[in-house]
C-alpha cells in the first residue's frame, strides 16, 4: 500500500501531491516542499503530527 499526501488536504490553495511506498519518504517529500513552497510554515513537531494525520493509504 502506498502512501500519499496533497496540500490541498491541508487546506492549502496549491496543487502539489505526492505519492510514495513508505511514510518516511513521502515526509522527506513534504519536508522538501514545505521548504521550496510554503516557507511559513514552521515544521515544528506539532506540524508535522497534523501533516501526518494527512497521510491517506492508497
Ligand atoms: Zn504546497
Amino acid at each position: 500500500m502506498a502512501k500519499s499526501i496533497s496540500c490541498s488536504d491541508a487546506g492549502k490553495d496549491c496543487k502539489w501531491s505526492a505519492t510514495t511506498e513508505t511514510e518516511e519518504e513521502l515526509m522527506e517529500k513534504v519536508t522538501e516542499h514545505v521548504i521550496a513552497e510554503h516557507k511559513e510554515i514552521e515544521l515544528d513537531a506539532e506540524a508535522i503530527t497534523s501533516i501526518k494525520s494527512l497521510i491517506r493509504d492508497i
